[in-house]
């Protein structure tokens, strides 16, 4: 059976003392080993990235873009390679996995505005022959973890826009399905990167505190889980490094009585149940404002969502695939149980899906649970299933009570026809992303990602100009060059 290993110095190693399954989630059969590095292969692969550092640091921002322009054109060379290795061991359907590889190139299309990102500020004349300007450099060898649900675009968030800022990289991308990252470093190697600029070692909690203690990394930019997000933003801040920490989410959308509920529920069935639910952008929990609004969206919700196909990831009729793992199968089954048990109504019902052919997989179908309330754990906690609840409010007021409340908040929407009603929930809302009609507001490459609340730990967010804050370190250098007609004394005051 493959054993997946890490890319260090632009090579293959296998080092483990341990291995680790990895399944085919739609067979539920383990496909493949993965080796789970060590603290000396992580430190390794550390000692590597600290070497490469000076000469990628040197090299001029114009350069270091071509390796991503170049990068951009064998991406999209090897798409089919690329959302094929995603779907065999995350599950998602081949045209979901070509979405996210399509948003991960964008921000390598990004990455490729370095020389003008990087151009800095500068003020001439401060005072007498004195000129100052501001410079962004590099701030060493920084790391990435990332979380097996985008298992292209995540990394894809982090290591384009550190590279290129001149920073040389360690990625430990999550050993669920560790396979997508090692051909990104293969990639990046054949588009012109220097071996050791970018390394990925494959591991679990050893390898990630290996990361969070070494002296030499800089920076951790982390997406996942909101405990793990916060053990990270916690170690990786007290050992002293930059950190941002992206967690779970609990995403709401309001469906307010004018709302045009054809489309509403046709907007909710691809952000509710795509992928499995397994976006940090889902939207899992609908507030439908008044009763009127509420029955009709269950109503045409539960028609809907009859025709829908969960599936394996080749075939391109079905909807979404399987969850990530059989425990996590078993983890939204029993927050459906849970819902149903604390008093609310399973109204369509995704527990026991009928997949001919794949009857080991873990699948969940698509569910609908109404009559929600807010002291139910279902609510509480992230599912990360496909599984959408809905909520009742009787005032816009109390929905949007009900999501500042929360404590995730990554995104939300509202659907409505009154530019009133969206400015003052834009503008009042405790969410970082927020969208109007737009079910999933995942911000463009070139602005940036992040949460609100226990969604994100950290003040940066993740790619778009706040990746060029992060990923650099600012100098102020203030120059003069003395002429003899303005040669001064000295002075004990303060300069001004
Ligand atoms: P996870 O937290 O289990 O794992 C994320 C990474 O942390 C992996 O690389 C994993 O190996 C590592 N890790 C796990 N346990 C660890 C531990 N005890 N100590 C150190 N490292 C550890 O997350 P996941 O299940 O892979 O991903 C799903 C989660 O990620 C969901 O909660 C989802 O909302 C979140 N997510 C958030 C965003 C965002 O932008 N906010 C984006 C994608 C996913």
């Amino acid at each position: 059976m493959e054993t997946i290993g890490h890319w260090i110095g632009g090579q293959l190693s296998a080092q483990a003392t341990r291995t680790q399954d990895v399944f085919n989630p739609a067979t539920g059969q383990v496909a493949k080993q993965v080796a789970i590095a060590p603290r000396a292969t992580v430190e390794e692969a550390i000692e590597v990235a600290q070497a490469a550092y000076p000469e990628w640091r040197n090299t001029p921002a114009l350069k270091r873009a071509r390796v991503m322009f170049r990068y951009k054109s064998l991406l999209e060379e090897h798409a089919d390679r690329i959302i094929e290795l995603i779907g065999a061991e995350h599950g998602k359907i081949c045209h979901d996995a070509a979405g996210e590889l399509q948003r991960g190139i964008e921000n390598v299309e990004y990455a490729c505005c370095a020389p003008e990102l990087l151009k800095g500020e500068f003020s001439k004349n401060v005072g007498p022959n004195i000129d100052s300007w501001s410079e962004f450099q590099p701030l060493g060898v920084v790391a990435g973890i990332t979380p097996f649900n985008f298992p292209a675009m995540v990394p894809l968030w982090m290591f384009p826009m550190a590279i290129v800022c001149g920073n040389t990289f360690v990625l430990k991308p999550s050993e669920r399905d560790p396979s997508t990252a090692l051909f990104l470093a293969e990639l990046l190697k054949e588009a012109g990167l220097p071996d050791g600029v970018f390394n990925v070692v494959n591991g679990d909690k050893e390898a990630v505190d290996t990361l969070l203690e070494s002296p030499t990394v800089k920076a951790v930019s982390f997406v996942g889980s909101t405990p793990i997000a916060e053990y990270i933003y916690s170690k990786a801040s007290a050992n002293g490094k930059r950190c941002q920490a992206l967690g779970g989410a609990k995403n709401h959308a309001i469906v307010m009585p004018d709302a045009d509920m054809d489309n509403v529920v046709s907007q909710l069935l691809g952000a509710a149940f795509g992928s499995s639910g397994e976006r940090c952008m889902a939207l899992s929990v609908a507030v439908a404002v008044g009763q009127e609004a509420g029955d009709a969206l269950i109503e045409k919700m539960s028609a809907a969502m009859q025709p829908l196909k969960v599936g394996e990831h080749t075939d391109k009729d079905n909807d979404f695939g399987p969850v990530i793992t059989k425990e996590h199968q078993q983890k939204v089954v029993g927050f459906i149980d849970s819902a149903e048990a604390q008093g609310a109504t399973v109204v369509v019902d995704g527990r026991q899906p009928k997949v001919t052919g794949f009857e080991d997989g873990f699948f969940v179908g698509a569910t609908l649970i109404d009559g929600v309330t807010k002291d139910m754990d279902s609510y509480q906690q992230e599912i990360f299933g496909p599984v959408l609840q809905v909520i009742r409010a009787n005032t816009m007021d109390e929905a949007m009570q009900l999501i500042n409340d929360h404590e995730y908040g990554n995104g939300t929407c509202i659907f409505t026809r009154d530019g009133e009603a969206a400015r003052y929930f834009s503008d009042h809302i405790e969410v970082g992303m927020v969208g109007i009609n737009v079910p999933l507001p995942v911000p463009v490459a070139y602005h940036s990602f992040g949460g609100w609340k226990r969604s994100l730990f950290g003040d940066l967010h993740a790619y778009g100009p706040d990746a060029v804050r992060f990923y650099t370190k600012r100098k102020t250098i203030t120059q003069r060059w003395p002429s003899a007609d303005l040669r001064e004394g000295s002075h004990f005051s303060f300069p001004s």
